[in-house]
């Protein structure tokens, strides 16, 4: 049966709209997220809770709002249906299930404590010693450590109960990307691509901030792990890691042997806090553009010029040189490249199966690598950058920010 926003639904689309939306930076996601207490995690249940509706009823609107009558479209308006669902399940939460005396502190806010502005802000206290003081006062939401104190048992049922809802939320969403893009193909517009950069962007942030959720309310073996941030993330074996992928796909598209090498240059050792699946997938693509320019240009050869992969560690970046022999993107497709539905490769078939999970993509074919990987890119605060030379290669920059505490992009 298809879903419907009914009057009072779309009333409280309206509302949630009208909020800002309230950006969360790595930094602080990493303070937050140390052994958080069952009190702490109620806290950021309570984030969400506000946080998600706002996110998604702007996204509502933004889909309402598409330009070509492209919100007419019938898988539009099926992507729009999973927001408009997601977000009335999220605004009916039960806040009621709490014990009252929990409810009663919720809603005065008094479950936040009164700090002396001595104790330092998350952003500058490296043992973030128990209680924090309030990172993001919007209202009276906030996304704050809050004391170890004692929580009654339903404190953690409840936010258990979030958390598996978060999970069937962000699986209902899983098809979004393969979804929008199969409509909006036929239309090149700068319109579309800023609000295709501007919609992915805001995906990446929910699932970012609903991933982080579930995996804080899991029990965790790892110490080098704070939600899915790793604090001790290795590039080099990230980059080892991806090459390996890559020219697995590759050997499975084009053929045994057919695959250059890929070349590392980079400290065993460097060690740096992100996302792993992030890193994972802009290497993983970027190894795929290589790796299929440089085939497509030889042919079939005995050997292949070299891909190589240079890190340089900065004080402020690290940066990722990814440098292929390929020939190269003339200079008039380069604005091209970053658009979501510019590919030189045949379109690919769309799997249920395997292609629907994220936007994750085969060899090539779907056009949207690049763009994806800057979002990445830029959601932590850090860019991608392709140098080409025409008859000749391509070198890619992807900057990573150190410092990680930028704001979330939003609008
Ligand atoms: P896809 O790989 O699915 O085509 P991408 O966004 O990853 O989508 O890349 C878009 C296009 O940019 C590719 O089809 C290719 O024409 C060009 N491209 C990207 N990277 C390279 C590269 N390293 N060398 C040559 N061309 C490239
Ligand atoms: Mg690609």
């Amino acid at each position: 049966m298809a879903y419907r926003i009914t009057p009072q639904l779309r009333d409280k689309i309206n509302h949630f709209a009208r909020f800002p939306q309230t950006g969360v930076s790595l930094k602080q996601m990493v303070m937050f997220g140390q052994n958080p207490s069952q009190g702490t995690l109620l806290r950021a249940t309570q984030f969400l809770a506000d946080e998600l509706p706002i996110r998604i009823a702007h996204r509502i609107k933004e889909l309402e709002e598409l330009p070509h009558n492209l919100s007419e479209m019938p898988s539009i308006i099926r992507v729009k249906n999973w927001y408009a669902q997601s977000f009335e399940e999220l605004v009916n939460f039960p806040k009621t299930e709490l014990p009252s005396n929990i409810r009663e502190r919720l809603s005065s806010g008094s479950i936040i404590q009164k700090l002396p502005d001595s104790v330092p802000h998350p952003a500058n206290s490296p043992s973030h010693p128990g209680i924090l003081k309030p990172a993001i006062p919007i209202g009276r939401r906030y996304y704050t450590k809050i004391d170890d104190v004692e929580w009654p048992p339903e404190v953690h049922y409840y936010n258990e109960k979030f958390t598996k809802l978060i999970q069937v939320i962000k699986a209902r969403h899983n098809p979004v990307v393969t979804t929008v893009q199969h409509k909006t193909k036929t239309v090149i517009d700068t319109d579309i691509q800023a609000f295709l950069d501007r919609f992915y962007m805001s995906r990446i942030g929910i699932r970012m901030l609903i991933g982080q959720h579930v995996a804080l309310n899991q029990p965790s073996s790892r110490s080098d792990y704070v939600g899915i941030i790793c604090t001790k993330t290795n590039i080099a074996q990230a980059v080892q890691e991806a090459a390996d992928n890559a020219k697995f796909i590759c050997e499975e598209h084009y053929g045994l042997f057919r695959a250059p090498e890929v070349q590392l240059y980079c400290h065993n050792d460097l060690l740096f806090t992100y996302v792993p699946t992030h890193l994972s997938h802009m290497l993983f693509e970027l190894l795929k553009n290589s790796l299929r320019a440089v085939v497509e240009k030889f042919g079939e050869v005995d050997e292949y010029p070299p891909i190589r992969v240079i890190v340089a560690e900065g004080k402020e970046d690290i940066t990722i040189k990814i440098s292929d022999e390929g020939g190269g993107i003339p200079r008039s497709s380069i604005p091209l490249v970053w658009t979501y539905m510019y590919s030189t490769a045949k379109p690919q078939k769309l799997d249920p199966e395997f292609n629907q999970t994220d936007f994750r993509a085969p060899m090539a074919g779907f056009g949207y690598g690049l763009p994806i990987s800057r979002l990445y890119a830029r959601y932590f605060g850090g860019d991608l950058r392709l140098i080409s030379m025409e008859g000749y290669g391509t070198d890619v920059y992807l900057h990573l920010n150190r410092i990680s505490n930028s704001d979330e992009p939003l609008q």
